[in-house]
């Protein structure tokens, strides 16, 4: 099995720079503005100029100006994210193999049995298509399993392309450092550190049995992938890119408590599906209909990927309650995006 894993290169601000080339060169964040919401004033993700000063997504836009002065502040737009996303894995499922998309700018292609030479080809396809027909930039990473494509992606960024074989592939992991590895975080990194191990070489060869002691049989597939086993398969996943339900009310209202209880309904319904469907989500947005049938929406992000009925919940009526504003209301709608599988994360560490 061959897999090819593309990953958009800092791809809220490759979006951005699409429509505003005057922003290209200079420094600036994606985000939430401070100013509109201090607690949610955080940097959804950066350009490269802005991280050569130390800024770097999940920081407070307050701290990125502090070391930046000169920092262009972009809003962020997800309806405008989504649209670029679905024409990236339009693309890529237009060549008919499995895909499994991880999230809204990561995707797993399961290449079956074929040659390397072959995948290299249609990698480089992939790539050029996805350059030249969206604007925006990406890297693959090509390997023998999903976990592995996933490390040479990361390994090739940005703008790269990057392929490592069967024979390559200690020469490859060796040196690298343990929180490399998909699916292990910090508390593993330094649980690692903890029995002397730092490097991905290190760990293919220590005694399972301490590595069983402290991480159970997670220690044990950690391990094995650390020794350039892989054996993540590419789970298809479906063309779900939001996950949303609408209700009109009973009867038409202002009431804030009334239209909550539906939101909050609502909330539950979606967060369920999401469940079923195994995704989780980063985005909430809410739709209203107002009584003379003119329709807004509004979506924000939050800081964390939640399953959470009540994250989306509190999201919601926050929204809402900045669309309603007096105004009466027919019909309500609530929905959730920038989706991450959830499906086969029982292999991380
Ligand atoms: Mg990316």
């Amino acid at each position: 099995m061959v897999v090819l894993f593309v990953d958009m290169d800092y791809f809220f601000a490759a979006c951005e720079e699409l429509r505003r080339p005057e922003l290209k060169g200079k420094p600036f964040v994606v985000g939430t503005h401070p100013e509109k919401d201090k607690f949610r004033g955080v940097v959804q993700t950066c350009n490269y100029e802005a991280r050569k000063y130390g800024v770097h997504s999940a920081m407070s836009i307050n701290k990125a100006l502090e070391l930046c002065k000169d920092l262009v502040y972009v809003p962020d737009d997800y309806k405008y994210y989504d649209e670029m996303s679905a024409k990236v894995m339009k693309l890529i499922r237009g060549y008919s193999f499995p895909v499994e998309q991880d999230s809204v700018d990561e995707a797993a292609v399961d290449l079956g049995k074929i040659s390397y030479e072959n995948a290299k080809r249609t990698g480089e396809e992939i790539k050029r298509r996805i350059n030249a027909e969206t604007g925006l930039p990406c890297t693959i990473g090509i390997s023998y399993g999903k976990y592995l494509a996933k490390m040479v992606c990361d390994a090739s960024k940005p703008n790269g392309f990057g392929i490592v074989t069967e024979k390559e592939m200690h020469a490859f992991l060796d040196s690298k450092p343990v929180g490399k590895l998909p699916g292990v975080g910090e508390k593993t990194e330094a649980k690692l550190k903890s029995i002397g191990i730092t490097t991905v070489g290190e760990l293919a060869k220590v005694n399972p049995v301490a590595l069983i002691d402290k991480f159970g049989s997670a220690g044990v597939d950690m391990q094995q992938l650390a020794k350039g086993v892989d054996d993540g398969k590419v789970v298809s996943t479906e063309e779900t890119l939001s996950i949303g339900r609408q209700s009109t009310l009973y009867r038409e209202t202002g009431d804030i408590e009334v239209i909550g209880k539906k939101l909050k309904e609502l909330s539950d319904d979606v967060a369920k599906e999401s469940a079923r469907k195994e995704f989780m989500f980063k985005n909430v947005g809410v739709m209203v209909r107002y009584s003379d049938f003119t329709q807004v929406t509004k979506a924000a992000n939050m800081t964390h990927y939640s399953s959470s009925s009540e994250d989306i919940y509190k999201m919601a009526i926050s929204l809402a309650k900045d669309l309603i504003n007096g105004k009466i209301v027919r019909k309500v709608g609530v929905r959730v995006s920038a989706l991450l599988t959830t499906k086969g994360q029982k292999a991380l560490f």
